[in-house]
């Protein structure tokens, strides 16, 4: 049979999409981009804020609606949160709530009695991320989440915390490498408390995997900035540890951190970026931001606005403040009114602007590693325009002949300039085995 693949939000989902893709290829079955000739479609739902779950049950009824022959299997923190409500969604065979994840393609083959359709013999090396144009693998290592931050509903979706085994993990990593991916990024709801029921943690686990692999790149997924064990900064000085680390701050005021429950203060937060910068020249900090959160002054949101632009951050993702059914926040006092939120996060969308420029500016001149993708652009007659990242998480653009591919491939490259969304690279050594020599406009 043919099944095709949707998902909202974080990468979690994204991860557990690869892990339902190659099951489903196990069992003989293929997983194909085209939802309207599939016989099976699932969708991993999103509740992170109301507007995720809107979009949730927009895409259901779209799904539906675009292919009513098919079989739709719910699964996520939407339909975890909401199964009443999805079970009268038009079409909805199936739902599949958080806890049973793990079990989400036997549950599908056997109770659907979806086992009994046609094994479809996928392509040798059809490798499903590649079906899907990835050139890099979210792995999940951990579920769950053992902290209450007050604007949080994800740590009441995905339940209390949970590690996958050290040697599962290395088992998947090993097989993604060997299918020909270069890239993989460690990820998890609470991926700093990876190994708390294990007696193990997430330094413990990059250790292993950059001893029991040969995976060229490791990326960190996003990380609560506490609970670093102590040689969790010096791993970093192995190569193969990507040098950016996405660190969600979320206020840079101490008084609304408090309010919010969160387990680090800006003078903490600071001292472990300055630690990361120290070690690793360009070392890249993103972050999260919610701006206009419940009973948040004047004065400390200039402390915040401050804060942020004192740090410095590569890209920060800006999120206004929504209130979210069945958070603590939701019921604080002094909840703000839209127009003061929309300025904030309007003030702070300029300032990330400026030292996104500021970062990408710094790094020209160096010379990176670039793992390039498939996706790219036109650029002038006979030319494209390819897109990669650097190892500390720029986005880097070069031009190419239109009928050259360096796709999944990883060349040295010199950073040139400083573009809008990108930076754009020279390519400093020819490709040995690109389909052709790369030569560069320049
Ligand atoms: S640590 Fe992260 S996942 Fe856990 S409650 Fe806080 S924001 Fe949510």
């Amino acid at each position: 049979m043919k099944v095709h693949l949707k998902t909202l939000g974080c990468r979690l989902n994204e991860a557990e999409l690869e892990t339902w893709a190659q099951a489903f290829q196990k069992s003989g079955h293929q997983i194909t981009r085209q939802a309207e000739v599939a016989n099976l479609i699932v969708i991993n739902s999103c509740a992170v804020t109301q507007d995720a779950a809107r979009k949730s049950r927009q895409l259901i009824r779209r799904t539906h609606r675009d292919n009513p022959q098919a079989k739709l299997i719910i699964s996520g923190c939407y339909a975890t949160l909401n199964h009443e409500e999805v079970a009268q969604q038009m079409g909805v065979d199936m739902i599949v709530s958080n806890k049973d994840k793990n079990r989400l393609v036997e549950k599908t083959l056997t109770e659907l009695n979806m086992d009994a359709m046609p094994a479809m013999s996928t392509e040798p090396g059809e490798f499903s991320l590649f079906t899907r144009g990835r050139q890099r693998a979210f792995v999940k290592v951990q579920d769950g989440c053992r902290f209450r931050c007050t604007f949080c509903i994800v740590t009441v979706a995905r339940g209390e915390e949970i590690s996958r085994p050290v040697q599962a993990i290395i088992d998947e990593i090993n097989t993604l490498h060997r299918q020909g991916l270069n890239e993989v990024i460690l990820t998890g709801v609470h991926l700093g408390g990876y190994g708390s029921d294990l007696g193990n943690n997430l330094s413990g686990l990059i250790k292993a995997v950059l001893t029991q692999t040969h995976i060229p790149r490791l990326r960190l997924g996003s990380l609560e900035p506490w609970e670093f064990s102590e040689d969790f900064f010096e791993l970093f000085l192995n190569p193969r540890l990507m040098p950016h680390l996405h660190l969600p701050l979320q206020s840079g005021s101490d008084s609304v951190l408090r309010r919010m429950a969160r387990r680090c203060k800006t003078e903490e937060f600071a001292a472990i970026v300055s630690r990361l910068r120290w070690q690793i020249p360009h070392f890249n900090i993103t972050t999260d931001i919610i701006a206009g959160f419940p009973g948040e002054t004047e004065q400390e949101w200039q402390e915040s606005f401050n804060f942020i632009k004192q740090t410095g951050f590569g890209h920060i993702h800006i999120f206004t403040y929504s209130r979210r059914e069945g958070t603590k926040a939701a019921t604080l006092p002094n909840q703000l009114s839209n127009d003061i939120k929309k300025q904030r996060s309007q003030q702070l969308h300029e300032l990330a602007n400026e030292m996104k420029m500021k970062f990408c500016r710094d790094n020209v001149g160096c010379e990176f590693p670039v793992l390039w993708e498939g996706y790219n652009e036109p650029y002038a007659v006979g030319k494209k325009l390819v897109f990669g990242y650097t190892p500390n998480y720029l986005r880097a653009g070069c031009v190419i002949n239109a009928d050259e591919s360096i796709e999944n491939l990883t060349l040295n490259c010199i950073i040139t300039a400083a573009e809008e969304n990108y930076v754009f690279a020279k390519i400093s050594v020819p490709s040995l085995n690109a389909n052709k020599p790369v030569h560069n406009p320049a």
